[in-house]
């Protein structure tokens, strides 16, 4: 567990103790924030056979044993896997109906473990509306002893009818002081300064997990970089969405968005603003002071609207392509 999560085992804590654990929890809050890690150990914790004081798992009973091996009966993990005859190199990924129906006989089913039958169903908002109606049944009759877990970092994409059937509990941005503390003791951020750890973490608005991933991956932001630099410096960053197109797209994304922010920062505050690319800053400041508010606008926005669609298949080439030009030319 994160320590960002505290107050969130603690309702965990009071919902067990209480014996009031609800049959269904969706854990919602942004990328990055370790939502699926809670799913795990919330799952872990009511099946384990001898819990702690606190109801975390023990780690070393029967129960735990099976569930480190990944064998445990009574723990079925689902999330989102490309359709099975695909083959585009960048699938889209959903929750499909047939994997929904598997998973809601097998709940239906006795425990063979003897306690609770658990389901941890990861970003949830990639369930197909067939699998998602499927799901409702079960939702709204789950047996006894089930414990179905939902995450999402996209929760208005789930139906209502989805989500009001379930408990919520909400994951927020950490501090940036606890973020950057818990970086800073991460193995992969060895070596890495406390300026390069407050910029992964911008990188991620915040999200500590995102962050560690910005660090260990830096070449997609790195490519990035170089081709905004290149439209700053008045050349053609067109050249550069070939390389941008095998990376994932809504990582950069939201990198763009940052360099986007960027300029209308500068633009809005000058020298006071507080930005994410600071290393560029003068050549930022220089592009802001030339740049169209207009077009500043227009790019957001399709920068937004990628970001919104981002599971609709698209030639990324071309979207890279689109984008860039529209970089080059604010
Ligand atoms: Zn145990």
């Amino acid at each position: 567990m994160y320590p960002w999560q505290q107050s969130q085992w603690q309702q965990v804590n009071q919902l067990i103790a209480a014996n009031r654990l609800p049959h269904a929890i969706f854990l919602q809050g942004n990328q990055g924030l370790g939502k699926t890690d809670f799913a795990v150990s919330l799952g872990n914790a009511v099946l384990c056979k001898q819990p702690a004081a606190d109801h975390q798992a023990c780690g070393s009973c029967p129960s735990c044993q099976l569930l480190a091996a990944g064998t445990h009966p009574d723990l079925y993990h689902l999330k989102p896997v490309p359709a099975e005859n695909s083959k585009s190199k960048k699938p889209t990924l959903n929750i499909r109906i047939d994997d929904i129906r598997t998973l809601c006989a097998q709940l239906n089913q006795t425990s063979q473990y003897g306690g609770y039958r658990v389901a941890i169903l990861e970003q949830a908002d990639q369930l197909t509306l067939a699998a998602a109606n499927s799901l409702l049944k079960t939702l709204e009759e789950p047996g006894r002893d089930v414990l179905i877990i939902l995450t999402s970092a996209r929760a208005h994409r789930l139906p209502v009818t989805i989500r009001s059937r379930c408990q919520l509990m909400r994951f927020t941005v950490p501090e940036a002081s606890l973020s950057l503390a818990w970086l800073g003791q991460q193995p992969q951020a060895a070596g890495v300064n406390e300026k390069q750890l407050q910029q992964a973490l911008h990188y991620a608005f915040g999200s500590p997990l995102s962050a560690l991933e910005y660090l260990q991956e830096s070449e997609p932001q790195q490519v990035l970089a170089e081709a905004m630099v290149a439209g700053l410096s008045g050349k053609s960053s067109l050249p550069y969405a070939a390389k941008l197109a095998k990376f994932n797209k809504v990582q950069l994304l939201e990198g763009m968005l940052a360099w986007a922010s960027d300029l209308s920062k500068l633009k809005a505050c000058g020298s006071e603003a507080h930005i994410t690319n600071e290393q560029y800053r003068n050549k930022l400041a220089a592009f802001a002071s030339k740049a169209n508010q207009q077009r500043l606008f227009r790019f957001y926005d399709q920068l937004n609207f990628n970001v919104l669609h981002a599971s609709i298949a698209v030639n990324e080439q071309l979207l890279w392509e689109n984008l860039l030009l529209s970089w080059d030319n604010l």
